[in-house]
């Protein structure tokens, strides 16, 4: 179990990867796996979808 350090809800990740990009599914934020034992979770980097603006 992670915890979204966006919104703090907790994320079920079955096989955490390091380096995987997961969604939260409570604020949509993309984080990345920075570490798997225990598993923790930063905001992934921006830069695959561009959003205009
Ligand atoms: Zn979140």
């Amino acid at each position: 179990m992670a915890v979204c350090p966006e919104c703090e809800a907790e994320i079920e990740l079955k096989e955490a990867i390091k380096g995987e990009i997961v969604q939260c599914p409570d604020c949509g934020v993309e984080l990345e796996v920075v570490s798997v034992n225990p598993v923790e979770l930063a905001p992934a980097p921006e830069e695959e979808e561009d959003w205009g603006e």
